[in-house]
């Protein structure tokens, strides 16, 4: 497939949302090339589950050539009480994914090689690791983007458009919008994952093929099946993946204490998986049992790698820049509190509709109202569901209903003008 108009976009952040604009792109035979600054070729090891929302399953189902499982499906969404009965429940099939599983398929399909099943578009791919952008200039016919290496190595490439997927803390949003900041929203998610085969009976059958969650005051706890080693959906081979959210003030001594690694230095938004420090993480196990159903308490204290996220804040004003020459999409355009489930899905959503808009199925105007509107309604919706569970004191049907809200599909999302205006 031949494209009139070819282009050369220059993609920053190799994460989830870049390699889905750099398949998207490619569909349609434009040349791409990844920069991502992570020092080896793949990102690995560092990511747990993903609650693969309706625009990441319609993502994969349009570009995703390898024919393989992609979830493990959860059939009922169910909360619990303090002692572990099961307080409500509903049936409802939710998706869910791994983070590694979603980037390998990401990877494969984006550095594709030519075979006899398929047409593989035309338009060069390219992804170059150990690549952190430090700058843009604009030039009359595009942007160029300077890049330097772990080794001291400097270089620069030219883009016809540039795509910034790189993330809450992007380099280029900071580079055209540096009034925007980050905010810390005052509370940690403690997350981890266990072999389903290494729990107690009452843990496997709270938590297999189920979305439980447990609410108190100042604490969410959720958890879900994930694919397991190499994204094995076998049942007995799976992980359950829990998403521990508790209150760390700011400036207290119990944030430095968990934001500090076991080598002392102080993290400032992620925990890395397996550095929290022993003294700090045997702390929150006792916690654990002190305060969550005996379920939860069990895989908290039994994970072996438990990382930290700093829930944050952050959204840019506007996703693009420069005349439309840099763009932003996913987590750089808004960071999204996880309790939303829909970072992924706005990156796979933002990667589609840019690929429409190239393509000229949808105006610039649709494509900026659709975008945005995603990006600032959802990003609100995070602040209100996070505030009102970590600091509101709540009956259980206000969490359920805020739950119940979060998974309306975006198709039938109304989004108020705020939201849209452009
Ligand atoms: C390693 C990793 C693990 C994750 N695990 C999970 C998970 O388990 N569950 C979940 O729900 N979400 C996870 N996320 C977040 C999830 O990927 C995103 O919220 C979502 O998919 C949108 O992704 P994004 O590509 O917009 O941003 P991100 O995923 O944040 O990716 C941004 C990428 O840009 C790169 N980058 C940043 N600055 C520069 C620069 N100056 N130059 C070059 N490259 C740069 C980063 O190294 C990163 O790879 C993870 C993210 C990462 C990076």
């Amino acid at each position: 497939m031949a494209t009139a108009n070819k282009k050369h976009f220059v993609i920053v952040g190799g994460s989830l949302g870049g390699l889905a604009a750099g398949l998207a792109l490619r569909e349609l035979g434009h040349d791409t090339t990844i920069l991502e600054r992570n020092p080896t070729p793949v990102l690995e090891h560092q990511g747990a589950g993903i609650v693969a929302g309706g625009d990441t399953l319609a993502f994969f189902n349009k570009y995703n050539r390898c024919d393989r499982p992609i979830a493990v499906t959860s059939h009922r969404r169910q909360y619990l009480d303090r002692d572990g009965n099961v307080i409500h429940q509903e049936d409802m099939d939710q998706n869910m994914t791994s983070w590694d599983l979603a980037y390998y398929l990401m990877r494969a399909n984006y550095d594709g090689v030519q075979n006899s099943y398929c047409e593989v578009p035309d338009g060069k791919t390219v992804h170059l690791h150990d690549r952190n952008v430090t700058d843009i200039q604009e030039r009359d016919d595009g942007v160029e983007v300077f890049w330097k290496s772990g080794k001291g190595e400097e270089g620069s490439i030219k883009a016809d458009t540039l795509v910034g997927a790189d993330g809450p803390s992007s380099t280029i949003r900071s580079i055209l919008a540096p009034e925007v900041q980050r905010v810390y929203a005052g509370y940690c998610a403690l997350r981890g994952t266990v072999p389903e085969s290494e729990v107690s009976d009452a843990a496997r059958e709270a938590f297999c093929e189920r979305f439980t969650f447990f609410h108190c005051r100042g604490v969410q706890i959720l958890a879900y099946l994930i694919p397991g080693k190499a994204g094995t959906v076998e049942p007995g081979q799976r992980l359950i993946n829990f998403v521990y959210y508790t209150n760390f003030p700011e400036g207290s001594p119990e944030l430095e204490e968990i934001m500090t690694d076991r080598h002392g230095r102080r993290r400032r938004i992620t925990m890395p998986p397996g550095l929290t420090a022993p003294d700090a993480w045997e702390k929150q196990r006792r916690i654990a049992r002190e305060r969550l159903p005996p379920q939860f308490a069990e895989i908290v204290c039994a994970t072996q790698k438990p990382f930290v996220q700093a829930v944050t804040d952050v959204l840019s004003p506007a996703n693009e820049f420069m005349g439309g020459k840099v763009v932003l999409i996913g987590d750089a355009l808004a960071g999204f509190r996880p309790h939303t489930v829909a970072s992924t899905s706005q990156a796979a959503f933002d990667a589609m509709i840019l690929g429409d808009y190239i393509e000229g199925k949808v105006s610039r105007e649709q494509w900026k109202r659709e975008t945005l509107g995603f990006a600032r309604f959802i990003q609100k919706r995070g602040v209100d569901m996070g505030n009102r569970s970590q600091f509101g004191d709540l009956p259980l049907e206000e969490h359920i209903h805020d739950r119940n809200v979060a998974s309306v599909p975006r198709e039938k999302e109304v989004y108020p003008d705020w939201a849209t205006a452009i």
